[in-house]
């Protein structure tokens, strides 16, 4: 399976690192993003990407990747993975760290990376610890998008996303030029599975209950960012980069 997850990806990620290497700055961050589903992490992402030339590695992409693909072609553990995906519920921390742990190329990138949706859990917070110290690395910091409850839940209802690229829209705030596709890449527009209210409620506890912890987990390691989402990305990304330097002492 993991040969099998590395590649679906891996072509993805690094023409995103690519294509913003060149207006990389020189300092490479290594991030978390961390945050209740609907918070805008994937916004953020593309936004941090952009300015730092980081790789983004986002393990619900990569899920949704591979729901895309024939099942026939799938390893039995992916299978158990898309299962749970579906109903909102974490896949096992066995199958998520094996996936990252594939994505060395991410993990490595000079220009640092960006995890978006990995850790959720404490066990997955270690293994991450475990991963990098295999490639001498460490986080810088852990970015935590904060946003009230009734703002997630209208940002959920109205979100949807490019089935081909997966870059995100808004039925209010961030509609695609013609509606339906695509502007980067022509693809249809959908809403995903899980952003159906029953499959949201079920994130949002799970959420609350399994990786709201590691917000004490990161705040005693001392690179915790807590950032309060503003009205619009751009905003939310000013307020990531202000923690960011404050957190370096700049
Ligand atoms: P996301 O796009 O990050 O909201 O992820 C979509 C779904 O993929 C989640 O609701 C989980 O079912 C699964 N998933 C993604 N990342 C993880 C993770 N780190 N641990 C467990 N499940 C995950």
């Amino acid at each position: 399976m993991q040969a099998e997850l590395g590649h679906l990806l891996r072509d993805k990620l690094k023409d995103s690192c690519d294509r913003n290497a060149d207006r990389a700055v020189r300092r490479a961050y290594r991030l978390v993003l961390l945050g209740a589903p609907g918070v805008g992490k994937g916004t953020q992402a593309e936004l941090l990407m952009e300015r730092f030339g980081a790789c983004h590695l986002s393990t619900g992409d990569i899920f949704r990747a591979a729901r895309n693909r024939p099942a026939a072609e799938l390893a039995p553990g992916m299978v158990t993975a898309l299962e749970f995906m579906r109903r909102g519920e974490l896949v096992p921390d066995d199958i998520v760290v094996r996936v990252v742990s594939e994505c060395t190329e991410q993990l490595t990138c000079p220009h640092g990376f960006l995890l978006d949706g990995f850790p959720r859990t404490v066990a997955q917070a270690e293994a991450l610890k475990g991963i990098l110290a295999r490639h001498a690395l460490r986080l810088d910091a852990v970015l935590d998008y904060e946003l009230p409850r009734e703002q997630i839940l209208r940002r959920i209802s109205g979100r949807r996303l490019c089935s081909r690229c997966g870059i995100s829209y808004h039925v209010e705030s961030r509609r695609p030029k013609v509606s339906g596709f695509c502007d980067n890449c022509g693809g249809t527009v959908i809403q995903r599975d899980d952003d159906r209210p029953e499959a949201v409620l079920v994130r949002l506890e799970t959420y609350a209950c399994q990786t709201a912890p590691l917000i004490s987990y990161y705040r005693k390691e001392g690179i915790l960012v807590t950032v309060e989402c503003g009205e619009t990305p751009e905003e939310t990304f000013a307020r990531s980069l202000v923690g960011l330097r404050s957190l370096a002492g700049e």
